[in-house]
């Protein structure tokens, strides 16, 4: 199963939630806080403004108000003073000690009132800058149409008296100053005698009203009754902006007040904003402070679990300091109750392959003894004088034990593979060798079923790698045979080409034939073990269905895989590739004549299986050997201390005492005999009991069936050993110990 990898850790996504809910929390606390502040803070900000004009107008006003004093002095002026000349210095007088903004007035007689020849005869007095008080007698220029019809004077002329007329706000011609004029009627015995007036000077009002705006960040605009700005400050109207109105004074002046530097709604928004840094770090401390706890309770559990569960990927259980009797521990003990019965049920699973691997063992050395027993008696009768009929018989004995045996070696060599035993043999060899074994073998097995072979290499002649050549002859031979097996009629082709590589070279095979093809639905199943692609496949070509898982689970071994292209009907191609580093070439070994002489040497054949005696004797003895025989390893024991061998050939698997015990007590014995030449004789394909056998003192190991060449080659490189007894060497033994 492929192991999976963490890649959203817990931790962050905790930290975005987080991020998530502040942000939205912030995002709500805000709006209610500004629905909750913003009315009354708005209400109270309005609330200030409009004291702040009510204030301002009642400063506009005292001044104006003040005036009417000096106005209503003038009428009394007007009614008491009948002689002239007194009332000119009284009014001289008042504008004299007046200071404030009423800068010019006086008294306007009715025309003809004061002199029945003189038609105008006002006194008007003008305060100058400097303060000096001038009488103007301008208005009583009998040339003009008479200040009597001026709109000051009609406006209050018969009225009652102490009703005042304000004129509208006018720039004086000569000193260009806003001015306003204040009349009123007076009378004298109850007869309308004329009209007082007042000019009040709007120049210091209005410096007025601008200081005080600019003292409290106001804008300000002053209209007359008739809506004639007076003054104006600052006053800029925005969307959303509140405007405070105001109409004051008996002259009815109106006034517009508005916060000239920032809107109520900025104002509004920074109380919101500095509740809401005063309250945020306290919201951060508290999350920062949940975030621990979930942190502490939660992730780091969860993320030790992670981390321990990982390290005990291939068992073990874990172990976390985790007291809290709650769903992380629950999980921490099911995962823990899960674990131990993984490991048992590991145990036992691991158990039952041992079990089968003995079973393998026995099962090879059950099988395949007596199978030996069966080929070496057919191959020692088919050498005695036979009818044709026996012989034609006899072969066909031998053929089936034969292919039983192929059969049977190809089960244990899956089996072997299957758990894990394979083992790369690494040795130079060159890549003709086994291009020209194949060749040998399937060329005529290919002419003799009228099919066409070839071989094509893109590799140069003198490739030679550093491999498990048996291997890879293994993988050609396997996928040969199918092509052979399965094809009746047109070519096979083997391609042999190579990628170099820097370490290694890739191989690729590829076997490619005419033959019947795999259906799709079968092309995946075939390099499972057992598997074929039809089920009447054993019927008609016969086989195990094992050739492919080996072929493909030596090529993974190799570094490489197996790839297949095929169609029913027309054809099948195999491609397998295969890692191999590539080595300088090697002498080729020299062949040396290995005609020992054997006669009279004595051989002790340790074997309990009678057949299996009789074919070993046979066969040594035709070599010119004496043969002695026993059935175990204590009698081998009992036969070694009695007599010196030249040569014990041991088997393994015997009653009383087993091959490896006996060649163990040989090794130990005290004389010269515990030299003696012993090859251990086994048909067991198990590396183990090889090496047991070695490993208790054997020199050589020759399988079972015995070939002759492999004995051949050990008897000769032992030679010193094996004539050590006899005191003779045999003939032709150029140099001894010289390699096969
Ligand atoms: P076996 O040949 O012993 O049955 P293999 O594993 O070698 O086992 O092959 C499995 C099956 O794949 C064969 O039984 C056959 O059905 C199919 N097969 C293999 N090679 C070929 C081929 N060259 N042409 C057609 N079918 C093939």
């Amino acid at each position: 199963m492929q192991k999976s990898v963490i890649k959203e850790s817990l931790k962050k996504k905790s930290i975005i939630a987080l991020a998530v809910y502040l942000a939205v929390f912030i995002a709500i606390f805000g709006t209610i806080t500004y629905w909750v502040v913003e009315s009354p803070v708005r209400a109270k900000l309005e609330q200030n403004l409009d004291i702040r004009s009510e204030f301002l107008a009642a400063e506009i006003s005292a001044p104006l108000h003040s005036s009417l004093g000096v106005l209503k002095s003038i009428v009394a002026m007007g009614e008491t003073i009948s002689d002239r000349q007194s009332l000119d210095k009284a009014l001289c007088q008042v504008f004299k000690l007046n200071d404030g903004i009423a800068v010019s007035g006086g008294i306007w007689p009715e025309p003809y009132s004061v002199d029945p020849d003189v038609k105008l005869s006002s006194l008007f007095y003008n305060r100058t800058s400097t303060g000096e008080v001038d009488k103007i007698d301008l208005w009583n220029n009998p040339q003009t149409a008479g200040y009597h019809i001026e709109p000051w004077y009609t406006s209050v002329k018969d009225t009652p008296s102490n009703t005042i007329s304000w004129s509208e706000v006018y720039v004086d011609p000569y000193t260009h100053v806003q001015m306003i004029t204040a009349s009123a009627p007076y009378y004298i015995e109850g007869v309308f005698a004329g009209v007082a007036t007042v000019d009040l000077s709007l120049e210091n009002l209005i410096g007025f009203v601008k200081s005080k705006a600019r003292e409290h960040d106001l804008g300000v605009i002053v209209r007359d009754a008739n809506q004639q700005v007076i003054t104006e400050h600052n006053f800029r109207v925005e969307r959303g902006i509140y405007i405070s109105q105001l109409s004051f004074g008996d002259f009815n002046w109106s006034l517009e007040v508005v916060n000239a530097r920032r809107l109520v709604a900025d104002e509004v928004a920074d109380i919101v904003k500095s509740v809401e840094l005063g309250i945020v770090p306290v919201m951060l401390l508290c999350l920062m402070f949940g975030y621990y706890l979930i942190n502490q309770y939660l992730i780091k559990p969860i993320a030790i679990i992670a981390k321990e569960v990982d390290e005990s990927r291939h068992g073990g259980s874990i172990d976390i300091n985790y007291r809290s009797p709650d769903e992380i521990r629950y999980l921490i003990d099911s995962f823990n109750q899960k674990t131990v019965y993984l490991d048992q049920e590991r145990m036992k699973a691991q158990a039952s392959t041992k079990a089968k691997t003995a079973f393998l063992a026995t099962l090879s050395h059950e099988i395949r003894t007596p199978m030996n027993g069966v080929l070496g008696t057919a191959q020692i009768l088919l050498k005695t004088d036979l009818s044709v009929e026996q012989r034609k018989h006899l072969k066909t004995l031998y053929d089936s034990g034969d292919h039983m045996m192929s059969l049977l070696n190809e089960i244990l060599d899956y089996s072997k593979i299957e758990q894990g035993h394979i083992e790369l043999d690494s040795h130079p060899f060159p890549l003709n060798s086994i291009i020209g074994s194949i060749h040998s073998v399937y060329h005529t097995l290919c002419n003799e079923k009228g099919l066409k072979f070839s071989v094509y290499s893109d590799i140069e002649d003198e490739r030679w790698y550093q491999g498990d050549k048996a291997r890879l002859r293994q993988i050609l031979f396997n996928l040969l045979n199918n092509a052979v097996k399965f094809t009746s009629q047109g070519n096979i082709e083997v391609f042999l080409s190579e990628k170099i590589g820097a370490e290694k070279n890739t191989l690729t095979i590829r076997v490619k034939d005419t033959g019947i093809g795999i259906a799709p639905e079968a092309q995946a199943r075939i390099f499972k073990p057992f598997e074929q692609a039809e089920s009447s496949t054993t019927r008609r070509f016969g086989g195990t269905g094992l050739g492919l898982a080996i072929v493909k689970e030596i090529a993974l071994v190799m570094g490489g895989d197996i790839k297949l292209t095929s169609q029913e009907g027309i054809g099948s191609e195999f491609e397998v590739t295969v890692r191999l580093a590539s080595c300088k070439p090697k002498p080729l070994d020299v062949h040396i004549e290995r005609n020992l002489d054997y006669r009279g040497l004595k051989a002790l054949i340790v074997e309990d299986n009678r057949t299996n005696t009789i074919i070993i004797e046979t066969f040594m003895k035709r070599k010119g050997f004496i043969t002695y025989s026993v059935v175990n390893g204590e009698e081998a024991l009992k036969a070694v201390a009695t007599q010196n061998y030249d040569l014990i050939l041991m088997d393994n698997h015997m009653p009383v005492m087993d091959g490896v015990e006996a060649i163990a007590g040989i090794r130990n014995m005290p004389g010269k005999e515990k030299d003696t030449l012993i090859f251990g004789c086994t048909a067991d394909v198990f590396k183990e009991t090889r090496e047991r056998m070695m490993g208790a003192g054997a020199d050589f190991i020759v399988g079972k069936p015995i070939d002759e060449r492999i004995l051949d080659d050990a008897l000769y490189q032992f030679a010193n050993k094996l004539f050590q007894f006899s005191g003779r060497k045999g003939s032709n033994v150029t140099s001894l110990g010289v390699s096969k």
